[in-house]
């Protein structure tokens, strides 16, 4: 009904929630054009005419659009190459494992050796910390406020 009142547009008076935590509220710095998230301190910049608010702190181009009720991610250039990114890291968790496994498979240690376990256990902790690697460089390299969230929802929880 209200779908093109202009109090649901996206204005520099305006507050909307923040679309990288989606638990702070963005709202204009002031003295200045950019927007700012108060949770988890990002600054965005923004273009009123075509609705759209940009990530200024980071290295990708992250780009969402207002619709009037939430905003909407906009898949920029940066596609294929996070594909890319997604298959070596998949190829970093993979590989390593696989030689593990064959290594493991081609030279057998005696079965009543005190260390005959070492290689199965080295074979499931590979993949486990090569995936940690990954996803902390995910963490790092999106700027993805992981601590503020499991603070938030640490007190979440207690308030409940
Ligand atoms: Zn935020």
């Amino acid at each position: 009904m209200h779908k093109f009142d202009l109090s649901n547009r996206f204005y520099y008076q305006g507050q909307y929630p923040c679309p990288v935590c989606r638990h702070g509220q963005v709202t204009a710095m002031p003295l200045m054009e950019a927007f700012a998230c108060d949770f988890c301190q990002h600054i965005f910049t923004t273009n009123f005419d075509k609705q759209l608010i940009k990530m200024a702190d980071s290295q990708l181009p992250l780009t969402w659009y207002w619709n009037g009720n939430q905003w909407q991610g906009i898949q920029g250039e940066g596609t294929n190459l996070s594909w890319g990114y997604l298959l070596s890291g998949a190829a970093f968790v993979t590989f390593p494992t696989v030689i593990v496994a064959l290594g493991a498979y081609i030279f057998p240690t005696a079965p009543n050796s005190p260390l005959s376990w070492l290689p199965l256990l080295w074979t499931i902790l590979t993949p486990l910390t090569h995936l940690l690697i990954v996803l902390w460089l995910v963490v790092e390299y999106y700027q993805l406020p992981l601590l503020l969230y499991l603070n938030a929802l640490r007190r979440r929880i207690s308030l409940d």
